[in-house]
């Protein structure tokens, strides 16, 4: 187990120190180590330090940019809340690879740094049609389209569950934001008057939907 390696090797934790254990539906507990080894550690788990908190249902829907961009957006958009991570194939995206062991591992970590009690459901990549034709009904999408004439996301309503969808660099094809604009369940939004890169827009419209007191 990933952890046990890292509490072991990585943070040179031993039998009789303490550590925090969390989940979402349980909360946060004091734990003390018990037997630690290379990839299992059994802990006594204490007091509860933090209860289960209620959390947005907002997800993040994202063409996939180069690494470093795509590790960006993961670790910020886990740190800002979303609940679930949906890597989309478009188009234009740049690559056709993502690892989602790296990326899951990505936002355990910044999970953790955040002090959320939960980590976002990372999925395997879609293409954009299965994405739309898999889209639940209830929740609604907010597709971050430049260059066209459309409401601030600022001004539309973020009431939940809802989601949010970043194009790749070279922005979305005209036919599939013409084709998303028939979907129901779809607004297409501004985030500005200026042509962002996709990581700083995925942070900027996460900022937007899940800092309101409403969000949380
Ligand atoms: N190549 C595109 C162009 O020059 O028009 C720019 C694409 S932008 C770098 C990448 C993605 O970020 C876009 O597909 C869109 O989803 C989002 N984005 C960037 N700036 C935006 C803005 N001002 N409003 C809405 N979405 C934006």
């Amino acid at each position: 187990m990933p952890q046990a390696h890292y509490l072991g090797a990585v943070m040179r934790r031993r039998v009789g120190d303490g550590v925090r254990v969390f989940n979402a539906a349980d909360g946060e507990f004091d734990a003390v180590i018990e037997r630690i080894g290379r990839n299992v550690a059994d802990l006594a788990v204490g007091m509860l330090t933090r209860a289960p908190v209620p959390e947005p249902d907002c997800w993040l829907a994202f063409a996939p940019v180069k690494r470093d961009a795509t590790d960006l957006i993961v670790e910020k958009a886990t740190e800002l809340g979303v609940s679930a991570i949906f890597p989309v194939f478009t188009a234009h995206s740049q690559t056709g690879r993502v690892n989602i062991a790296r990326l899951t591992a990505i936002a355990i970590e910044a999970a953790e740094q955040s002090e959320r009690l939960s980590v976002p459901a990372l999925h395997e990549p879609v293409d954009l049609a299965r994405f739309l034709a898999d889209f639940p009904a209830g929740r609604h999408l907010f597709v971050a389209a430049e260059r066209r004439d459309c409401p601030p996301l600022a001004n539309v309503s973020t009431l939940q569950p809802h989601a949010l969808l970043i194009g790749p660099e070279g922005g979305f094809a005209p036919a599939e934001l013409d084709g998303m604009g028939q979907h129901g369940f779809v607004t297409p939004v501004s985030l500005g008057p200026r042509i962002l890169r996709a990581e700083t827009a995925a942070i900027a419209g996460l900022a937007r939907m899940l800092a309101a007191p409403d969000q949380t």
